[in-house]
């Protein structure tokens, strides 16, 4: 086994930048091409994740995460290389979680199985919706029946299961939303990610809106929305431990934790993001953004790395309020400080602190910060008035 330092423990995230189209509403990194160039990319993920594991040497290894673009379009036997190749070269947690995102098309619903096997134990299925209008709307490439039976395999072959929805959509008002959140919620999964949809620059949908061809619902009828979806979530026992996700006591995303609460999580594949402890300092890592240029420089480099930059103490205590006030739980004061050098209430502008306290925005738990739900309903407005 290899020796441990006392550092923090390591989350993985790889990304698979292709997609059998583009959604009209997406600005992830995500490509289509006509033939996927599965075993150039096989390769350079294998090379980049022992390059990674180079620099950081040994840690313990608590999750990893097949994102993208779409990762089932991934062949089985390239998950279980990474999978194999990273509880090699770190040292993998007993109860190590590895999630895969998988579309419901029945090419992908095919392939489940195998995904099982290549050492996945947890499936995140992007369903975004139940309605045929909503999906076509939607731009997806699967249908409501496709998504129902995808979700039935996907429930008989992982022992975890959490599906996306998009809400919040032209037209959606609180009844219709409630009853396809109901047929969700009888599914059964452990977990759910549900999202409000919102207009990405640079999108197909950024057009349609500026063109007044698509028309969100107004705030208040978003905000109803929010208030229905929490409630119906709780009714089956599902608690909002993040703005946007719900979960049985137990069954949180332990990668998607990391995150928010900012551990350390390592990024590669093509415009991955990092913060990673490299010699007692964070790091901010990023790899070049387009798939082929990202593949070359691996292929000649060892990795395709564009940045690599320590994280100032200013910068470490904005990212950490911004991605931990998102959560139920919190920040913990003497987390923050032990993590960004900084007492978190120095972090914060009194006056503001105090008007959110007094606003019920806002209160201190226990040595935790925490938003209570209305403040979550308006985080980033807050956000941006209390971070200094
Ligand atoms: S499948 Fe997912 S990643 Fe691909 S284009 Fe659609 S939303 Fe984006």
């Amino acid at each position: 086994m290899p020796y441990l330092s006392a550092m923090e423990p390591l989350a993985l995230y790889i990304h698979w930048p292709f997609c059998l189209a583009k959604c009209p509403y997406c600005d992830f990194n995500s490509h289509v091409r006509d033939q996927i160039p599965q075993a150039q990319f096989r390769d350079a993920l294998l090379t980049e994740l022992a390059w990674e594991a180079g620099r950081l040497g040994p840690r313990l290894l608590t999750s990893i995460f097949f994102g993208g673009g779409t990762p089932s379009l991934m062949q089985p036997d390239t998950v279980a290389a990474l999978i194999e190749q990273a509880c090699r070269v770190f040292q993998s947690a007993a109860d190590l979680e590895v999630t895969l995102e998988a579309n419901p098309t029945s090419v992908e619903a095919a392939r489940l199985a195998d995904f099982r096997q290549a050492g996945v134990n947890r499936l995140s299925l992007g369903v975004q919706s139940l309605d045929p209008d909503a999906l076509r709307l939607l731009g997806r490439q699967h249908s409501a029946p496709q998504a129902l039976a995808a979700l039935e395999i996907a429930r008989a072959t992982f022992p975890r299961l959490s599906f996306d929805l998009i809400y919040a959509r032209p037209g959606q008002d609180v009844p219709a939303w409630q009853g396809e959140l109901r047929t969700a919620l009888t599914l059964a999964p452990d977990h759910l990610s549900l999202y409000q949809l919102t207009i990405e620059p640079g999108t197909a949908f950024a057009t349609k809106h500026a063109r007044g061809e698509i028309v969100l619902p107004d705030g208040d009828t978003a905000a109803a929305l929010y208030t229905a979806t929490d409630e119906a979530a709780a009714r089956f026992g599902l608690a909002a431990y993040e703005v946007s996700n719900y979960a049985r006591p137990g069954a949180e995303s332990r990668h998607n934790l990391a995150y928010w609460r900012y551990a350390d999580y390592a990024g590669i594949g093509p415009g991955a993001h990092g913060r990673v402890t490299v010699g007692g300092e964070l790091v901010a890592t990023r790899r070049h953004r387009a798939p082929e240029a990202w593949a070359e420089r691996v292929a000649r480099d060892g990795h395709g790395t564009v940045e690599q930059t320590a994280v100032p103490a200013g910068d470490k205590a904005r990212e950490m309020l911004l991605m931990g006030l998102r959560l139920a739980e919190g920040i913990d004061a003497t987390r923050f400080a032990a993590r960004t050098g900084i007492d978190l209430a120095a972090a914060l502008d009194p006056d503001v602190l105090a008007q959110a306290q007094e606003a019920n925005y806002l209160r201190w738990d226990h040595g935790r910060l925490v938003a209570l739900p209305e403040g979550r309903l308006r985080l980033d407005a807050l956000l941006a008035a209390l971070v200094r």
